[in-house]
């Protein structure tokens, strides 16, 4: 039992890229479910996180490599919703992320958002491996269903073979005008210089395997030291969810150390820092992912690392994205108080507000992050007086009513990816605010700039 001697965590892997390149369905094909077509407009806009056990990922690769050894307990993978929560999940000023898979569509190439993804990687200084997907799409491709990539390329024509290796060259020369080293994975010698490739199909399962051991195999060699379990406790709040039974719970990553029933923690709100106990540690079965509905398993502790739901009391207006701290027996609350709030408080201080301008409201710190980063470089600018995290209350609405007076048309609320309650609704209609809302920031734009052109005429 190495993993025991070794005592390495499961490395934690985010998956990024272009919008439509995979993400989700590569990990949808990992899992053997389906929650692409359950997302709205196709588009993830939460994150997720979902367990491989090592057996399961040793039974996955059993074709390519049948004596792997595999030294962590599994793998952890979380599917963001793109680069801004990537930003956003960030641990104590570093990535949340050991390793990151970086989604290629095979038939597009480095799309913009591909670099951006890229850089952020790069800023960040996280290791990844290029996923070229989609390879089924190569003209008159052979389907090899979950085969090893090798194996489905030796079953291809020549001319498979010939668009491919095109196809492949194009995609290492962009990389190369990144700065960037890549080659493909069999071929790599040198991975500490170059980046591997690994051809994948999330529709047919080529390549799969590959990533698979590829990812849990190079962590376990080059992460040593990272991947050494740590005792103390290092966690982030992914996502705060409503669940019918639970009320308000926190969906987070912990990253080190234990968590038990009980314990006393701290979180970060808008308001201030909330102290509260564990009431309940939930986990989803593993191979499930956390935001798919299902029943629970119920732990007395749960081990680093890991995705959990916790339950607890007052956890409403946790800023999902920030971390999680335990007070132990001999901890000063007030420091720990003051240590919860210091992420929040950087990022709100970066937004900059102006006297006329809409209300904001948005999910998480990232997602908020995100979307005024659009507001400010679209090409019509939409000034910001306000914001907000979380559901839509009177209070936001009575706020943004003050632009009745100074602005007319800014008396209103861009509400992303949020609830907005109903008497916040009601309110709203009575006093002359509009709310605009979406869970898709173009879908949010698009609203509002039909409906400034609207007031103009
Ligand atoms: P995301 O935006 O990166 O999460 O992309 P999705 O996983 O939502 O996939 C976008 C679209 O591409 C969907 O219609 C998928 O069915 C399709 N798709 C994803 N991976 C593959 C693949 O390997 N082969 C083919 N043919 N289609 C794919
Ligand atoms: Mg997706």
């Amino acid at each position: 039992h190495s993993q025991v001697e070794k005592n390495l965590r499961s490395p934690i892997c985010c998956i990024m890229g272009h919008v439509d390149s995979g993400k989700t369905k590569l990990l949808d094909c990992v899992r053997g479910t389906n929650v692409q077509e359950g997302e709205a407009g196709g588009i993830t806009q939460q994150i997720g996180a979902t367990y491989f056990p090592a057996d399961n990922i040793r039974d996955r690769t059993r074709e390519l490599k049948s004596d792997a050894k595999l030294n962590v307990p599994g793998l952890l993978v979380i599917d963001t919703p793109g680069h801004e929560s990537f930003a956003n999940l960030r641990s104590r000023g570093s990535s949340l992320c050991d390793i990151a898979i970086l989604v290629v569509d095979i038939m597009e190439g480095l799309k913009a958002q591909t670099i951006e993804s890229l850089n952020l990687l790069k800023m960040r200084n996280t290791k990844f491996i290029v996923a070229l997907n989609k390879v089924d799409r190569l003209y008159r491709w052979k389907r090899c269903q979950n085969a090893p990539i090798a194996k489905a390329m030796n079953k291809q024509s020549k001319d498979v073979k010939d668009e491919f290796n095109w196809r492949l060259s194009q995609v290492i020369t962009q990389f190369k005008e990144q700065g960037i080293n890549t080659e493909l994975y069999h071929r790599n010698r040198d991975m500490q210089e170059t980046f591997s490739i690994v051809p994948t199909s999330a529709i047919s399962g080529e390549g799969i395997p590959d990533l698979l051991l590829l990812l849990v195999q190079w962590s376990q060699k080059t992460m040593v030291e990272k991947l050494t379990y740590r005792n103390t406790v290092q966690c982030t709040v992914l996502e705060v969810k409503v669940v019918e039974g639970h009320g308000t719970t926190i969906d987070v990553v912990l990253v080190n150390g234990v968590l038990h029933e009980g314990d006393q923690i701290v979180v970060c709100s808008i308001q201030g820092p909330i102290v509260t106990c564990i009431r309940a540690l939930l986990t989803p079965h593993p191979m499930k992912e956390l935001r798919v509905k299902g029943t629970y398993l119920h732990h007395k502790e749960v081990k680093a690392a890991q995705g959990i739901k916790i339950t607890a009391q007052g956890l409403e207006h946790t800023i999902a994205g920030t971390e999680l701290y335990v007070v132990g027996p001999n901890d000063d609350l007030q420091y720990i108080k003051d240590a919860a709030m210091e992420d929040t408080r950087s990022v709100m201080n970066k937004i900059q507000t102006t006297e006329k301008g809409v209300y904001v409201q948005a999910s998480t710190l990232g997602s908020l992050e995100a979307l005024l980063e659009c507001l400010n470089t679209s090409v019509v600018k939409i000034p910001v007086s306000g914001i907000g995290l979380g559901p839509v209350y009177k209070k936001d609405v009575i706020k943004a009513s003050a632009m009745l007076e100074k602005k007319k048309e800014y008396a209103a609320i861009l509400a992303f990816d949020v609830r907005v309650t109903s008497e916040a609704r009601e309110l709203a209609g009575e006093l002359g605010v509009t709310i605009f809302c979406a869970d898709i920031i173009y879908h949010l734009f698009d609203q509002f700039k039909a409906y400034i052109n609207d007031f103009k005429e």
